[in-house]
């Protein structure tokens, strides 16, 4: 962690800001769907915020406690669902307006649920595996009242994974003395986890570009693709575009950039990345990350880390179509300014979205106790996707609004929706 995040931790800025920006984004959507002030009144909080202590007796046998948090904000349309992430920054503001959040990337997917999001504070690079697995079960003893397949599911985020969903799921069988695996999805597939979901945010992503480029009038055959991250996201959907024929002129990593105007061999970097997704210290002409965003090409794909097309670089910028795969990429200002020029802008809640529908299908499977091909999976996912998608931008064209703003107001409708019928509002 840098000193300036810590100090912005601190004094609770960077939290408060994503908090304000996340209420500003809900009630822009509302007045432009022209829903009273009492419906923003309702959804600009979570409804329940639980915050817990969890002791873990250390390696060195000295005891910790860690602070941890559930928010659901709004189970008017469905269960809560969401991530938990082990992070030091995790405050309550935080799981808050990422709870907000995750209700409208269900909403604008469709999904019957509303957002939660939970969160431990502690820095898991640090921490063994026998106290991750205390810290695991902890949670799930410590939240148990309020979570269930019918009330709130649990997911992966921030530094947790597939093992953390599966001693977590072990924790709910003993307390509830039943094999209950509904309760939480991103589960390991021996487990009840479902088939193509580590490459389901790809493919999400891929489905986008596909409907993007049909708007655009060009083929994905031949278009030139810059894919800025080569982490879970990016690896994945430079093979999928590559298999689809176009032609990856860059792709990066944290320490840099590669670009080839004539299409870099995708299969050998593919085969040369290490498990960091880091694959460009292997060459010596390399762009740095800047650098690369504004190289001559037809799509660009943000999918590493937020803030990094702004102000300075839109204009630059040569695509036609940017899909947002990582969170928060492009600021609000260059937003406007990619907007003006033009440029076909699919924003992150959309775009990303292909993760948590996969673990929908995950829910679906284990409450229904029959489990899918792989294929019946990426069909089921596409239609959801492109459904989304041409909702999203039509939206879009007939209220003459962008597609980020389009997708918030997508996304909070049904739940406005059902909170009326349900008498909240
Ligand atoms: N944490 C992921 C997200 O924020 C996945 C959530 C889920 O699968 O429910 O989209």
């Amino acid at each position: 962690m840098t000193a300036k995040s810590e100090a912005q931790n601190v004094d609770g800025k960077e939290n408060k800001n994503g908090l304000e920006l996340t209420r500003s984004i809900i009630k822009e959507a509302l007045d432009k769907l022209g829903y009273p002030e009492d419906v923003y009144e309702l959804l600009k909080d979570s409804l329940r915020i639980f915050t817990v202590r969890i002791p873990v007796r250390m390696d060195d046998g000295s005891m910790k406690y860690f602070k941890g948090y559930r928010a659901q904000h709004n189970d008017a349309v469905g269960p809560t669902k969401g991530g938990v992430r082990f992070h030091p920054n995790v405050s309550e503001l935080e799981v808050n307006a990422l709870a907000i959040w995750m209700s409208l990337k269900a909403g604008i997917v469709d999904l019957p649920y509303g957002g939660a999001k939970g969160g431990i504070i502690c820095d898991p690079r640090e921490m063994s595996f026998r106290e991750l697995e205390a810290l695991s079960r902890g949670y799930v003893r410590a939240v148990n009242q309020i979570i269930g397949p019918r009330q709130d599911i649990l997911a992966p985020d921030t530094y947790t994974n597939s093992q953390i969903m599966a001693w977590m799921m072990d924790e709910y069988s003993y307390l509830n003395k039943e094999d209950n695996p509904g309760f939480i999805t991103g589960k390991p597939n021996v487990l009840g986890g479902s088939l193509g979901r580590e490459s389901a945010t790809a493919k999400g992503v891929t489905i986008c570009i596909e409907e993007a480029v049909k708007i655009r009038d060009f083929e994905i055959e031949g278009a030139k693709v810059v894919i800025q991250g080569f982490g879970n996201a990016g690896s994945y959907l430079a093979k999928y575009l590559h298999q689809g024929g176009a032609k990856i002129v860059g792709i990066s990593d944290a320490y840099g950039a590669l670009h080839d105007p004539e299409g870099l061999d995708i299969d050998y970097l593919l085969d040369r990345r290490d498990s960091f997704g880091t694959v460009t210290t292997l060459f010596k002409n390399t762009l740095t990350n800047n650098e690369l965003l504004e190289v001559d090409c037809d799509i660009l794909v943000p999918a590493a880390v937020q803030n990094q097309i702004t102000e300075e670089n839109a204009k630059k910028i040569k695509a036609s179509i940017i899909v947002e795969a990582a969170s928060s990429p492009t600021t609000m200002e260059a937003t406007k300014i990619l907007n003006d020029r033009g440029i076909l802008l699919v924003p992150d809640i959309l775009a990303s979205s292909g993760g948590v529908v996969v673990t929908y299908f995950e829910w679906v499977q284990n409450n229904q106790g029959y489990y899918w091909s792989e294929k019946k999976v990426e069909d089921k996912l596409r239609d959801i996707m492109t459904n989304a998608f041409t909702t999203i931008y039509n939206t879009s064209q007939t209220r003459k609004v962008d597609m980020r703003l389009a997708s918030h107001m997508v996304g909070v409708r049904k739940m406005a929706e059902a909170s009326r019928y349900r008498g909240w509002v």
